[in-house]
């Protein structure tokens, strides 16, 4: 199946109250866990890219090019979109020439007029193409490359400014934050999440930093309109402590254990099962 925009999917998401999750690449190995656990699953999927990821993997062609190639040999049946993550104008324009079924441009530290104007400018190129355009209001905290914000509440009115302009999904900030939450967070804005709901009514919304959000809240979250939640952090996490185990335990001194094939399989593993339990928890298991 070729790459599809997010649109469909949301929209399907949000009218059957869950939620598709994007889930953040960073390699080969990201790519396939995330790919073949959505096809067993029977889930739609997005995979998200982040700028400093694009630079990585060696540039957006190269990511789009291999994500094409994997969802054909794989011979995967379920729709995936690929996705910018936090894209910056020019970003936007590198992944829409590279390839990139979806983009989110990233204008919430403009003035909300220049946000407003680049926002417009980039959904008529993407409509033209038909790809899915998200925008963020409100900044939302934790660090998403080297930028920090504080876990703002967007303002529901310039949502709705936002949301008219015709974009396909909406990233408000309802308190939520990139990275690990710290222990003294006071939990999601479901109050702002209502207000913003109301002000832009079908919009299906995004939640970022989905990592460490309690599973109640979440699928609150869900039930007042959002249909993509964005996870990055926990892959990572689980990656990390898979992989560390292995050579604690001294299996890459075993025979060919220093095979990277060998080497990374306990994490591509682990990737796998964090992504299910994600995927269980949104409730698009089955949906494709
Ligand atoms: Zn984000």
């Amino acid at each position: 199946m070729a790459l599809v925009s997010a649109k469909e999917m949301l929209e399907k998401a949000r009218d059957g109250k869950y939620a598709v999750g994007q889930f953040n690449i960073n390699n080969l190995e990201w790519t396939k866990s995330i790919l073949q656990t959505a096809e067993e699953l029977k889930s739609p999927v997005i995979l998200g890219v982040s700028e400093g990821a694009g630079k990585y993997m060696t540039g957006f062609k190269t990511v789009a090019a291999m994500v094409k190639a994997m969802v054909e040999c794989l011979n995967i049946t379920v729709p995936v979109a690929l996705h910018l993550d936090h894209g910056t104008y020019d970003g936007c324009y590198k992944c829409i020439e590279a390839g990139f079924s979806s983009i989110m441009f990233d204008g919430s530290h403009f003035p909300i007029e220049e946000n407003v104007a680049k926002t417009k400018e980039l959904i008529a190129v993407c409509k033209k193409k038909g790809l899915s355009l998200e925008a963020e209001v409100g900044a939302i905290g934790g660090e998403e490359d080297g930028v920090i914000g504080r876990g703002e509440c967007a303002d529901p009115d310039e949502c709705k400014k936002i949301a008219d302009l015709g974009v396909t999904m909406l990233a408000a900030g309802i308190g939520n934050i990139h990275g690990k939450y710290p222990a003294d967070w006071p939990g999601l804005s479901f109050e702002t999440l209502a207000a913003v709901k109301a002000k832009v009514g079908n919009m299906p919304l995004v939640l970022h930093g989905g990592t460490g959000i309690p599973t109640d809240m979440i699928k609150k979250a869900i039930s007042l309109g959002v249909a993509k939640i964005n996870v990055n952090t926990e892959c990572q996490l689980a990656f990390q402590a898979a992989t560390r185990k292995y050579i604690e335990e001294g299996k890459d001194l075993v025979g060919k254990g220093f095979d990277p094939r060998k080497l990374l399989a306990p994490g591509a593993q682990a990737i796998k099962d964090c992504v299910k339990e994600k995927m269980e928890i949104f409730g698009s298991v089955g949906k494709a």
